[in-house]
Order: structure tokens, then C-alpha cells, then sequence
């Protein structure tokens, strides 16, 4: 089961997930190759990982704007654990890089943006340039450069050749503001031991493990296990919302066409629109403008 640890050891913190069935499902949902499931899935349980540290309610956008052949990478994550995502092109494949997937090539150059949306404020939007594509990076040097936040991320997917995902997952480490030096010259001595993350969720480890292997000989205390899930927020009466938005000539020439389907970006879902329900709409958007001219009268 996917599951996200959350730890406090001495002044450090530390959440780490297994989330190797919501990134499988996701690369399903959207026939993403190999690459793309590495790209998405990273940028899926990063978004995850930073949503945890949000309060109750809010939630999260990560957007990667790069100029290499994967387009775009979108992942919306909530603080209670529900993840979704998409990549522009999810079919593209590259040639490996010292027999790793090339990852940073897929993403290219380009902008990082994360979104925090706390419904109370305004929505807080930080970006900075991709640092090298690879995903987990690019978040540590954002935390670092635009919310003066010193952490260290980790991502791992490993895929197998039949593009399904054999392991996922990912960790976040947070000096608290009053860490000692022998703190951080710790951790940055365990960090650069550290094998890769797909390694220790393949080999078995789940979230706890991955704690313990992280911050060896650390007094580690356990606060809350959750279970992250894919989940979009799309609906067929959200996707109506969306139709009654077009004008009425191009409503009108879906009912002539006779049906319509609606694919949702985020998950893959498509909501089919027969004649009927397409008229039922017509009628609906023709007494919105109504209801509009009127009221501008
Ligand atoms: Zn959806």
C-alpha cells in the first residue's frame, strides 16, 4: 500500500512516501513511456511530499515548464494525501543516460512554479529556473532559493521494461531553524551516502525503513502515517460547467454533431455527452445569456 511517514528526529524533520501504485496508476491512466512515468511520477510524489507540510485543507500545484520533449509536468497534491497529475507528451522515450532514464533531458530548461493555495488568501505562486530537470533537485534548490526553506529532497521511480512501475517514492528533509551545526554536518554526510531511493523502496523498504536509513544513530520519533491516493476532482457535472462556457454557436454545433466527448487532462477520465444532454445544455446556456442580457439591461 502507498503510505507517507511523517517524522521528527533531534531538530531535524523528515516525511518520506512510498507512493508506487498512484504513480503506476497514473503513468497508466495517461500511456506514459518510461520516461514520462519517471518524470511524472518524481514530480507527482514531490508535490505529495511538499502538500505534507501544509495545514488541513490546502494544497499544491507543482509545474514544470521545461523546453525538453516531455512538455510540460503538472502535479496537484492536498495536504490529506490526494495526488494528480499529467505530462504534455507522455509518449516520448530517449536514449538512456549511463544506463539511467534521461530524465533532466526529457524536462529541459525552462520554469518551476509552485503554487500554495491556502483558501484564504490569495494563492501564493514561487518560481524559479529548472536547475537541472531531474525533478528532485529542482524542488531542493526552489525550497532553498525562492522560500528560503535549506531542504533536501529525494525521488526515485523505477520502472520496468513494460513500462509498468516497480517502485516509487521520495523523501523531504527539514533542518529546523534551530539545527546545530553537527546536525547538518550530519545529515549532509548520511545524504551523500545514501543510495537511491528506487533502491531502498525495491529492496523492500517502506517509509519507516527509509526514515532510519536516511538519519542512522537518530532519535526518531514517529507522528503520523497517512495513505496518498490518485484522485482527481473532475465529474461529469464539473465537465458540464466547462461546456456551458463555450459560446452558444459552438454548443450549437456540438448538438448537430450529435455527441461530444470531454477528456480530463488531469487523470484521463472521459465524460461522453449524447444529443439529448447536449440539448439539455443548449438550453441551460441559452437562459444563462438570457438571465445576462437581461440583467445588463
Ligand atoms: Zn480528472
Amino acid at each position: 500500500m502507498d503510505h507517507l511517514v511523517k517524522a521528527v528526529a533531534e531538530d531535524v524533520r523528515v516525511y518520506a512516501a512510498v507512493t508506487t501504485n498512484l504513480v503506476n496508476e497514473a503513468s497508466q491512466r495517461h500511456g506514459c513511456g518510461a520516461l514520462a512515468s519517471a518524470a511524472l511520477g518524481r514530480t507527482m510524489t514531490g508535490a505529495l511530499l511538499l502538500a505534507a507540510t501544509l495545514k488541513e485543507k490546502e494544497c499544491i500545484t507543482v509545474k514544470f515548464q521545461g523546453d525538453g520533449p516531455l512538455g510540460s509536468i503538472t502535479a496537484d497534491a492536498s495536504a490529506e494525501g490526494a495526488v494528480r497529475g499529467y505530462v504534455a507528451h507522455p509518449e516520448v522515450e530517449l536514449p538512456l543516460t549511463n544506463g539511467k532514464l534521461s530524465v533532466g533531458q526529457g524536462v529541459g530548461r525552462g520554469i518551476l512554479s509552485v503554487t500554495r493555495f491556502t483558501g484564504l488568501r490569495e494563492p501564493f505562486t514561487g518560481s524559479c529556473e529548472i536547475y537541472s530537470g531531474e525533478i528532485a533537485e529542482d524542488l531542493t534548490q526552489y525550497l532553498f532559493r525562492s522560500e528560503q526553506t535549506p531542504s533536501s529532497v529525494g525521488l526515485g521511480v523505477l520502472v520496468e521494461k513494460d513500462g509498468s512501475v516497480r517502485a516509487a517514492g521520495g523523501f523531504i528533509i527539514q533542518p529546523l531553524p534551530n539545527a546545530s551545526e553537527e546536525t547538518l554536518s550530519r545529515l549532509e554526510k548520511n545524504l551523500s551516502e545514501l543510495r537511491a531511493v528506487s533502491a531502498m523502496i525495491d529492496s523492500g523498504l517502506d517509509a519507516k525503513g527509509m526514515i532510519a536509513e536516511l538519519l542512522p544513530g537518530m532519535d526518531i520519533r514517529y507522528l503520523a502515517t497517512e495513505e496518498p491516493v490518485f484522485r482527481c476532482q473532475c465529474s461529469k457535472r464539473r465537465t458540464e460547467e466547462i461546456l456551458l462556457t463555450l459560446e452558444l454557436k459552438d454548443l450549437e454545433q456540438l448538438v448537430r454533431d450529435g455527441h461530444t466527448e470531454v477528456c480530463c487532462q488531469f487523470c484521463g477520465e472521459k465524460y461522453q455527452f449524447n444529443k439529448e444532454e447536449l440539448i439539455a445544455l443548449l438550453h441551460v446556456a441559452n437562459q444563462l445569456q438570457e438571465h445576462h442580457s437581461n440583467g445588463r439591461r
